[in-house]
């Protein structure tokens, strides 16, 4: 086995930590033992640790079809309609891995997520004076696990006052739950070796491990996301003219071949390659 191999081995694999970190907080936390998370993939995408952005995201793969609909332009001083697209339909694509059928992703923004701290956050208030900033990453971890719908509709519903559905999916009370079940999952005295990666900053594992890798999508820095797909037009008004839509550029269904490990840094990624390594993941 080649040296360059060797080192490769010893980087820590961010999202596979998470993913066994996971499988322990569903184990110990009944709110969240309905998930199975061999329909859940973890994957990472890029984020610098001093730009604004998410730190981790859900996306939910089981949204059906959206209904058929297309974009329209209007003439700006007649407000005639003049052009339009054709039909199309949303749709989510699918992850296939071995038999399983992917339901949900969660993306980790790398490094940024590494960095994430209580300090300056809004967290910081749902958590006593003197919690370890490193908790935000496992609050952030539930809070995404916690988006999974038990009702398999998509991403968890938020009950108004008067029981109807919030297009919002953090109702008022979704941050204190969390950090509810962060502090029970605590209480359970969960191994210290599942969760520990996440007292590191991105810094001291790069360090430690020589190198910070996770599980990506072959066509990085893109994922899995909805897709239109156009619909045969029915005949309409001659005058308007029908644009085309664009193929997709991007997978309609992803395998475990269309899994890559890279390594994150600062400031860029590389993706990793090992011969007969197929299956990265
Ligand atoms: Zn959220």
């Amino acid at each position: 086995m080649p040296c360059a191999w060797l080192g490769v081995c010893r980087m820590i694999n961010y999202t596979e930590r998470i993913a066994l970190l996971m499988e322990d907080v569903v184990r110990r936390t009944p709110r969240l033992s309905f998930i199975d998370l061999r329909e859940v993939l973890v994957f990472g995408r890029f984020g610098r640790s001093d730009a604004d952005g998410a730190f981790a995201t859900c996306h939910c793969l089981t949204l059906p079809e959206s209904e058929p609909g297309y974009y329209f332009w209007r003439d700006r001083s007649t407000g005639e309609l003049t052009r339009r697209s054709e039909w199309f339909v949303t749709k989510s694509p699918q992850v296939q891995i071995g038999p399983r059928r992917i339901k949900y992703l969660i993306s980790f923004v790398l490094p940024r997520f590494c960095d994430q701290t209580l300090e300056r956050s809004r967290k910081a208030d749902l958590y006593p004076a003197g919690t370890p900033g490193w908790i935000a990453k496992l609050d952030t971890v539930l809070h995404e696990l916690y988006h999974i719908d038990p009702d398999e509709t998509g991403i968890r519903r938020v009950a108004r006052a008067d029981g109807t559905n919030s297009p919002r999916s953090h109702g008022p009370h979704f941050y204190e739950e969390v950090a509810e079940m962060v502090a029970a999952y605590l209480a359970t005295c969960p191994d210290r070796s599942l969760y520990e990666f996440l007292e590191e900053d991105f810094g001291t594992l790069t360090s430690r491990f020589g190198g910070v890798v996770a599980t990506t999508f072959r066509n990085f820095p893109s994922f899995p996301q909805r897709y239109m797909q156009a619909l045969a037009t029915p005949p309409s008004d001659p005058d308007i003219k029908i644009e085309p839509l664009k193929a997709p550029t991007q997978p309609m269904l992803y395998t475990e071949d269309d899994l890559h490990i890279r390594q994150f840094t600062e400031c860029t990624t590389r993706r990793l390659t090992r011969k007969g390594a197929h299956r990265a993941a």
